[in-house]
């Protein structure tokens, strides 16, 4: 079976290179986004293969239709940047990764809390200036703290492990309550009750029309001073303006992000030498209290390896004319 791969970094391919042992598949990579521009190169093949910046629309869906592709295959979880109406209008089957290492993500959500928190960014930088000083390294102890999770699947209920481990009291906030995680200490509530107790709120839900800009001045205003966000799901959850103000306000005491409303133009790729035109990601750069990281959240071996071998087996499978044996990965 012949893939063409869209926004195919040099890991992508190692990985799925690693991971195609048996020879059963070609691959064609691109480095470019998918979208309206590039879809035309697309030739005699049985699927794509795309990542979470890839924009595939309607458009695009129909000039895939026309070429025979036959299936989408998402080397992710989310599905935000799919028109899943269209394909299957267009009878393309969709798949994705719906569970690949969720302690990955889960791991690099604490660790920038604990970044954030303990300034060992700053530490480490001011040690290799021969500043021994403490001034400005103070931090909190995460013990006792209240930490409010949106999304309890599979990234949220490994974050809330960590953070039981670390003492903390954990109030969450899912469409669904998870009888298990309750036993273990994890009190569901309101939404509005995360906002009003939290000291630190990681979102861990997907991005959804419904809860789009969930992060916005009114839930802002409901959330205590000095509150700690992290979001490592989808950069549209935050309204980024209204975070802005909440930093300059000093509402937020501090923000972590794995991701951007505006990601795709500038994730992924080393703009060192550039100038860089979005303002608004320059202006949240600035604050010393906040910490970007660029999509990095799933970026471990385990993880990479679980991608490729389960984005390989949902083709193989559909291909077949098999049903789709990894739980969730058909959409
Ligand atoms: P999942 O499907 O296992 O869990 C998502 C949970 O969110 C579900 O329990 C669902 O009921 C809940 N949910 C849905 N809408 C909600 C809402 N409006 N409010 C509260 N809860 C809601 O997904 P997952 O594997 O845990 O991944 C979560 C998200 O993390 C993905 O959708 C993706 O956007 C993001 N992600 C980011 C990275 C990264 O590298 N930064 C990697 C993987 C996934």
């Amino acid at each position: 079976m012949r893939i063409a791969f869209f926004s195919t970094q040099p890991y992508d391919r190692d990985f799925f290179q690693l991971v195609n042992t048996d020879g059963l598949f070609s691959f064609e990579f691109y480095d470019t986004h998918l979208g309206p521009h590039i879809v035309n190169v697309v030739d005699n093949v049985d699927a794509v293969c795309v990542f979470v910046n890839d924009k595939v629309t309607r458009e695009v869906i129909a000039i895939l239709a026309a070429k025979g592709v036959k299936i989408i295959a998402l080397r992710c979880a989310g599905f935000n940047n799919v028109d899943l109406e269209a394909a299957h209008e267009y009878g393309l089957s969709v798949c994705r990764v719906p569970a690949y290492s969720p302690e990955a993500v889960a791991e690099h959500a604490f660790a920038m809390l604990l970044t954030l928190n303990r300034k060992t960014h700053k530490a480490y930088n001011r040690v290799r200036e021969q500043n021994f000083s403490l001034q400005g390294l103070l931090g909190f102890n995460l013990y006792g703290k209240t930490i409010g999770v949106i999304g309890t699947g599979q990234i949220g209920k490994a974050f809330c492990k960590i953070a039981l481990g670390f003492g903390c009291r954990i109030l969450a906030y899912d469409l669904y309550i998870d009888e298990h995680l309750s036993a273990q200490g994890v009190t569901y509530t309101s939404l509005e009750e995360v906002y009003a107790e939290s000291d630190i709120i990681s979102l861990h839900c997907p991005l959804t029309p419904e809860n789009r800009y969930l992060i916005n001045e009114v839930a802002l205003k409901q959330m205590k001073n000095g509150v700690t966000l992290i979001n490592t799901s989808r950069g549209a959850l935050i309204n980024t303006n209204a975070v802005i103000e909440g930093l300059k306000t000093k509402k937020i005491g501090a923000l972590g992000i794995d991701v951007y409303e505006q990601e795709e133009k500038i994730f992924f790729k080393d703009l060192s030498g550039t100038i860089i035109e979005d303002d608004v990601l320059q202006r949240l750069m600035s604050f010393p209290n906040v910490l970007i990281t660029a999509h990095q959240a799933f970026f471990t071996e385990e993880a990479l390896t679980q991608i490729a071998e389960t984005t390989l087996l949902n083709v193989r499978e559909l291909g077949n004319g098999q049903s789709v044996s990894t739980p969730n990965a058909l959409l």
